[in-house]
């Protein structure tokens, strides 16, 4: 190594944590670099996590709504046909052009990329095993962790990303499988499970609990979300838990039994996609060389300027704690740059959308009815459905709801949980409504352009405090 190698901060790991954190530190004038060792920038969310698995959802969303959904519309198609390796060549595009722009932006503030397996040597040193063969070694006054997470394996299921996948499997298959069992019904098991099912597949999802979603989301969104799921072809065996697994002969065997004991089924699946979460990742990283604490999940652990106990070493992203969400790393990268070149940096978890991007999207921020029941805390509900809202009907998707949660003495809002076609985007109004303490009429009294979507989002907060309009 040479004196040049010495920064100001060094990422390990170039996802969405280690990226956002990278620049902004270069724009912040510290000499920085990062390390990042698959060889593309953008981590789980660029490659193989959040931009390929929403090509194929939006790609296999056309798919299947010129087979299913025209005719109504006044629209008479003729024969469709899936060419999955187009559709998987669109995906990669998208990827390519996202992970060459990360690497663009490094170039543009001045960030160091070194490709390579980073492993701590002391406090202030890490050994780099290159890609393109050797090793070199770089000196950091600061150093920031940002190695993510991986999916969590299922004891038993060998993992070939063919017969029994992951969700980087599942962005890659090469034909659609005839059945497929899906092992969790959280966020990823049910965008898979959407993919696969419209591109033909016939996919069953067992799930532990008495709820999809994972967790966070509201019981009786989740409720809708399964009804519409399930008419769109989707099976699924709720309270059952998977207890094991036999890949050896052509297909995959599952045992299920019911979570509260009792019958016992096998399944019969050609591709078993297991999504029972995910688990930070430190591999290779040589914590045992700086002495870093890990909780009983081996979440690394940081105080609140996300300083490990050596507090020139930083924590960031799915390898510590808080939901497993890129945009939640991204306010965690630009909060901990902030902290190191000025002492101060915030986010806000209690305003950390989600969403889950099946059709309908589901989409919520802020605390759910669950959560607002166990902790006791008074709140008024709104509603209002899509069936009612204009736009919503010309467009002919009418499925889903708005749902206001707010403090019943208060008015402020408490959480905001939506089913429908633009969650996603329309969620972005509730985020800044509870980042900026709002009540329910704060909302309501603001106008919204009509014929949109965001009305159901207005008439549901005043049904919270009043009655709406159009319902
Ligand atoms: P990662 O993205 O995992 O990045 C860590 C990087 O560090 C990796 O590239 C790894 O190669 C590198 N690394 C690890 N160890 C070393 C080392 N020793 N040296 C050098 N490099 C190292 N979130 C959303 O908000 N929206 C979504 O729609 C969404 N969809 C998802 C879909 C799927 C299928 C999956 C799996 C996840 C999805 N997520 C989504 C979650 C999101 O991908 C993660 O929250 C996000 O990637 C976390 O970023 P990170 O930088 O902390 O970790
Ligand atoms: P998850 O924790 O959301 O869901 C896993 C589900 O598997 C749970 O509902 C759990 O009860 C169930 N489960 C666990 N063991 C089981 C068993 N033996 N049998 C049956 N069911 C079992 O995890 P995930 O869906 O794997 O997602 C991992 C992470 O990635 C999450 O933090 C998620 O937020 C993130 N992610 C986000 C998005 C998004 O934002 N759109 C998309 C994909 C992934």
């Amino acid at each position: 190594a040479s004196e040049a190698s010495e920064y100001d901060v060094v990422f390990i790991g170039g996802g969405v944590a280690g990226y956002v954190g990278a620049i902004k530190a270069g724009q912040e004038g510290l000499k920085t670099a990062c390390i990042e060792k698959r060889g593309m920038l953008g981590g789980t969310c660029l490659n193989v996590g959040c931009i390929p698995s929403k090509s194929l959802l939006n790609n296999s969303h056309l798919y299947h709504q010129i087979q299913h959904d025209t005719k109504k519309r006044g629209i008479d198609v003729g024969e469709v046909k899936l060419n999955l390796t187009q559709m998987m060549k669109a995906k990669d595009e998208s990827v390519n052009g996202l992970t060459k722009g990360v690497e663009f932006l490094f170039k543009k503030n001045k960030v160091d990329y070194i490709k390579g397996t980073g492993a701590f040597m002391d406090e202030h040193t890490i050994a780099v095993n290159l890609i393109d063969g050797g090793e070199t070694q770089v000196k950091a006054k600061n150093i920031v962790i940002a190695t993510g997470s991986e999916s969590t394996p299922f004891p038993g299921l060998e993992i070939d990303e063919k017969k029994v996948i992951t969700s980087t499997g599942a962005l890659a298959l090469t034909e659609v499988p005839k059945k497929m069992v899906v092992i969790g019904g959280g966020i990823i098991g049910l965008e898979m499970a959407s993919v696969w099912s419209r591109l033909g597949a016939e996919v069953t999802v067992v799930e532990f609990l008495g709820q999809i979603g994972g967790p966070g989301m509201d019981g009786d969104i989740a409720k809708q979300s399964q009804k519409i799921l399930a008419k769109q072809g989707l099976k699924f065996k709720l309270n059952t838990k998977v207890t094991s697994g036999d890949a050896s002969g052509s297909g995959v065997k599952i045992e299920v039994e019911a979570a509260k004991g009792g019958k016992n089924e096998t399944l019969d699946a050609d591709v078993v996609l297991v999504a029972i979460g995910r688990r930070p990742y430190t591999e290779g990283l040589g914590l045992e060389n700086v002495g870093i604490d890990v909780d009983e999940r081996k979440r690394l652990v940081i105080d609140q300027e996300y300083r490990t106990k050596i507090p020139h070493i930083r924590c960031i992203g799915d390898v510590t704690f808080g939901p497993m969400l890129a945009h939640k790393a991204e306010e965690e990268a630009v909060a901990a740059v902030e902290y190191i070149k000025k002492g101060t940096g915030h986010v806000n978890y209690a305003a950390i959308p989600s969403v889950m991007y099946t059709h309908p999207e589901v989409a919520w921020v802020g605390q759910n009815e669950q959560e607002l029941k166990s902790q006791k805390i008074d709140y008024k509900v709104g509603t209002f459905p899509f069936t009612a809202n204009s736009r919503a009907k010309t467009n002919l998707e009418t499925d889903g709801m708005v749902k206001f949660l707010s403090d019943s003495k208060t008015d402020r809002i408490l959480g905001v949980h939506i089913i429908g076609a633009n969650a996603g985007e329309m969620i972005a109004e509730g985020t800044l409504a509870l980042e900026y303490g709002a009540s329910s009429e704060d909302v309501a009294r603001t106008c919204h352009a009509h014929p949109t979507l965001a009305e159901a989002f207005k008439e549901a907060a005043m049904a919270t405090y009043s009655q709406p309009i159009h319902f």
